[in-house]
């Protein structure tokens, strides 16, 4: 059985879809998605070689070599052309490592209508990437699995000019996490502000000051004292 993550992220992909998972690892999600809709077609993306293996044999074991093609290789690079591929999935990993992949992939992009992203941390990368090359983030959601806080972030390809520019709080929280209020966020920022309260005074104590540092911390406490209060 699929996680409750993966499965949410599956929603989030067109019927009939062909999309790239980029780090699939035993590729669970595009599987899922292909039992559940013959008309869907996958890459299946990895850069390690154990993991790529773990995702043939998941093709192989459910009869899906039709639908899925595995293909080894960093990020986006194993896009080709001719693929037609319209929507991209990319989770289970850092924001930072996300907005890595993306930024450095962003030449493949042009065809790409959806991406559904889910840092596991530094959200905020993720949003500055996908605000910055081209897309409106359309949906963001919470989940929460096995003690973990989830978001999801799902973006689209831009088609009109007059979207608005996210302040730095809202790259930082969720613009429409913020509007949503859901019970997670509360739960999420309410453990980040007491770990965030004990970054900022080891910080005050080192030898060496790291002021901007400690100012952009400070800012942040601030944003999250603000959704909590
Ligand atoms: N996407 C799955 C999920 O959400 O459950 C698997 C997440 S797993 C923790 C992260 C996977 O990303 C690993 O299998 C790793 O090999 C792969 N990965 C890391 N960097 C990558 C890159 N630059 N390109 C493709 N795959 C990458």
């Amino acid at each position: 059985p699929l996680s409750y993550r993966l499965k949410t992220i599956a929603t989030y992909l067109s019927k009939g879809t062909k999309f790239i998972d980029i780090g699939s690892d035993h590729a669970y999600l595009p599987s899922y998605v292909c039992l559940n809709d013959p008309s869907a077609k996958a890459i299946a993306g990895e850069v390690n070689e154990g993991p790529f293996n773990s995702a043939k044999q998941t093709i192989k074991k459910y009869d899906l070599t039709g639908q899925i093609e595995v293909r080894l290789g960093d990020g986006l690079d194993v896009l080709r052309p001719n693929d037609s591929v319209y929507e991209v999935v990319i989770a289970g990993m850092g924001g930072t490592l996300i907005r890595r992949i993306l930024e450095n992939g962003q030449h493949k992009l042009r065809n790409i209508t959806r991406i559904i992203a889910q840092p596991n941390i530094d959200e905020r990368d993720t949003r500055i990437a996908l605000t910055t090359l081209g897309y409106t983030i359309v949906h963001e959601q919470m989940i929460e699995e096995n003690e973990h806080i989830y978001e999801i972030i799902v973006a689209d390809l831009v088609t009109d000019d007059n979207q608005t520019k996210w302040t730095d709080k809202e790259l930082f929280l969720g613009k429409i996490l913020l509007s949503k209020r859901d019970d997670l966020l509360i739960k999420k920022w309410q453990s980040q502000l007491a770990a965030h309260r004990k970054i900022i005074q080891q910080m005050k104590q080192a030898k060496h000051l790291n002021q901007s540092k400690i100012r952009q911390f400070e800012k942040e406490q601030t944003w999250m004292e603000e959704v909590l209060a």
